[in-house]
C-alpha cells in the first residue's frame, strides 16, 4: 500500500526476522492489515539476503534470534547505511534484552521500541509510524524503554504531570486555548518522552489512568485560566483504548461539572491512527462527546490515513495539520500545496484549522495569509507548567516587550530537569520575533520532539 509520509508517497516495507514460523506469519499479517508491505526471514542469512534485495524501512527482530545473530544483523544494517528503524519482539513484557538494545546503540541504529507477544496491533502500528531518534552517548536503555511496571509505579508516585502549550489566533496573536501534554520526569530514568511512554501505556492498559490524570489536571487548570480569559479552551489527547472505555463520558462530565467548566471549553484530540484502529467504537465515542458539547479535533492530519469520507462522517470541529508539513512548508512546494489544500478543505467543511509546529515568524505569516486560523509551536511558546501558563495568559505575560515564559518552560520542573537556556530562542521574550536562523540555532532539548 502507498502511505503518505511527509510529502512523499512511498510504499513502506517491513522485514520481519523471526525464528518461529507461526509467529512470523502472524506478524506479517498484522503488518499487511495495517497497510504496509511485509517480507519475512527465519534466520540471519535470509534476513541479510532479503535486505540486500530491497532495503526496508523497518526491521522487526525477534529476540529469539539469539544474541550473536542479533548483533550481526544490527551490524549489517549499520554497514549498509540504509537507516531503517528497528523494532524488537520479546516473549514477555519485562524482557527488554539489554544486550540487543546496547548493540543497536553501538551501531547507531534508531530503535522504535519493543513489542511483546501476543502482538498488540495498536502498539505495532504506533511503533511502525514512529520516527525514533538516534541514540546518543549516555542514553540508558531504560530511559528509552520504560516497562509497564515502571510506568505503573510512576503513576502511583505522581511522577507524571501535565504541561500546556498555547494555541494562538494567527490573525490577532491572541491565545485561543491550550493543549495539555503528559510529561514524565523520573528520578531513576530521567526525562521520558511521551513518544516512549504513551505506547507502553496503551499496550499495558495504563492509558486510562494516564489520560484521566491529564484530563483532571487540564480541566482544573482550565477553570483557573478562564477566570482570566473566559473563552480559553483546553485540548487533551485521547487514545483509541480510551475512546473504547464506557467510563470516559461520565468521567468527563463529572470533571466538567465539578469544576464548572462548560463542555465547549474541552477539546478531545484524536489521531488518525486512533480512528482507523477502531472506527465504529471511535465514531460512537466521538459522537457522544460532541453531542454533550465537547469539541472534537483530528490531530496530526496528513500523517496517517484519513480520508475526506472520515472527515465528513466524524463530528470534527477542528483539524490540526501535522507538524511534519509545517516545518518544511517554506522549502518544499509539495508540502506547501498540501497545507493550502488542507486549510481550504477544513474551512469548506466548517472546521477550525490549526497548524502544529510553527517555529518561525515567516511560517506563521504564510499560514495566516492562506487562511489558517490557529497556530501552535515554539514560535508562540513551548509546553510549560500550569502556573507559567497562567502568567502567560495575563495581558502582561503576553506583552512582546516584557520577558515572557517562552524561556521558562521548565521553570518549575524539578531542579535536575531544568534545561539551561541553550539558545537565543530559549531566552527570547514571549511573542518576540524569531527568525528562521534562530530556529536553526536551537539545540533541541533532548527529548522534546
Ligand atoms: P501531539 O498531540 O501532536 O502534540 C504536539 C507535540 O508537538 C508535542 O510533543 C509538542 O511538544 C510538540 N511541538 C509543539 N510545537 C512544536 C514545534 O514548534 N516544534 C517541534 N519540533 N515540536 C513541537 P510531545 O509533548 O513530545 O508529545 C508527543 C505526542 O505524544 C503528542 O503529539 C501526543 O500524540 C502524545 N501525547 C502527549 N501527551 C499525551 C496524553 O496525555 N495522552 C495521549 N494519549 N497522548 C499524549
Ligand atoms: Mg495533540
Amino acid at each position: 500500500m502507498i502511505h503518505l509520509h511527509g510529502t512523499q508517497a512511498v510504499a513502506f516495507r517491513v522485514l520481519i526476522v523471526d525464528i518461529d514460523p507461526i509467529e512470523r506469519v502472524v506478524l506479517a499479517r498484522c503488518v499487511e492489515m495495517l497497510g504496509w508491505g511485509a517480507d519475512t526471514a527465519d534466520c540471519l542469512s535470509e534476513a541479510i539476503d532479503k535486505f540486500s534485495i530491497r532495503p526496508h524501512d523497518v526491521v522487526v527482530i525477534d529476540f529469539g534470534l539469539g544474541q550473536r545473530d542479533n548483533r550481526h544483523l544490527l551490524r549489517h544494517l549499520h554497514r549498509v547505511h540504509a537507516d531503517p528503524s528497528v523494532i524488537f519482539v520479546a516473549r514477555e513484557a519485562e524482557d527488554r534484552r539489554a544486550d540487543s538494545l546496547q548493540s543497536a546503540r553501538d551501531f547507531d541504529l534508531r530503535v522504535a521500541g519493543t513489542l511483546t507477544r501476543p502482538i498488540d496491533p495498536y502498539r505495532l502500528h504506533a511503533l511502525l509510524l514512529s520516527n525514533p531518534l538516534r541514540p546518543r552517548p549516555g542514553d540508558r536503555a531504560t530511559t528509552i524503554y520504560p516497562s509497564a511496571r515502571e510506568l505503573d509505579q510512576a503513576l502511583r508516585d505522581n511522577e507524571i504531570h501535565t504541561e500546556y502549550q498555547p494555541k494562538t489566533y494567527l490573525a490577532t496573536g491572541e491565545i485561543v486555548g491550550v493543549e495539555a501534554l503528559a510529561r514524565w520526569y523520573s528520578p531513576t530514568l530521567g526525562v521520558v518522552s511521551p513518544h516512549q511512554f504513551v505506547p507502553v501505556a496503551e499496550q499495558s492498559g495504563l492509558i486510562g489512568r494516564l489520560t484521566f490524570r491529564v484530563l483532571e489536571d487540564a480541566i482544573v487548570a482550565c477553570r483557573q485560566w478562564r477566570e482570566m480569559r473566559p473563552d480559553c479552551s483546553v485540548a487533551v489527547n485521547l487514545s483509541p483504548r480510551v475512546l473504547a472505555d464506557p467510563g470516559l463520558l461520565p468521567r468527563i462530565e463529572s470533571l466538567l461539572d465539578q469544576n464548572r467548566v462548560p463542555p465547549g471549553a474541552l477539546i478531545a484530540e484524536v489521531t488518525e491512527t486512533a480512528l482507523i484502529a477502531n472506527l465504529p467504537t471511535a465514531t460512537e465515542a466521538l459522537t457522544r462527546l460532541s453531542l454533550k458539547g465537547v469539541r472534537v479535533s483530528i490531530d496530526g492530519f496528513g500523517s496517517g490515513y484519513s480520508s475526506i469520507a472520515s472527515l465528513l462522517r466524524m463530528p470534527f470541529a477542528e483539524l490540526k495539520i501535522d507538524r511534519s508539513f509545517i516545518g518544511v512548508c517554506r522549502t518544499d512546494p509539495e508540502a506547501w500545496r498540501l497545507v493550502r489544500a488542507t486549510v481550504a478543505l477544513a474551512r469548506a467543511l466548517g472546521m477550525n484549522v490549526v497548524a502544529e509546529g510553527i517555529e518561525t515568524e515567516d511560517i506563521s505569516d504564510r499560514l495566516r495569509d492562506v487562511g489558517c486560523d490557529i497556530g501552535q509551536g515554539w514560535y508562540f511558546g513551548r509546553p510549560m507548567q500550569g502556573d507559567a501558563m497562567l502568567r502567560y495568559l495575563t495581558p502582561k505575560g503576553r506583552n512582546p516587550l516584557t520577558p515572557g515564559p517562552v524561556g521558562l518552560v521548565m521553570a518549575s520542573a524539578p531542579r535536575r530537569m531544568v534545561r539551561e537556556p541553550s539558545s537565543k530562542a530559549d531566552l527570547a521574550p514571549a511573542g518576540a520575533v524569531r527568525t528562521e536562523r534562530d530556529a536553526k540555532a536551537d539545540v533541541p532539548w533532548e527529548l522534546q520532539s
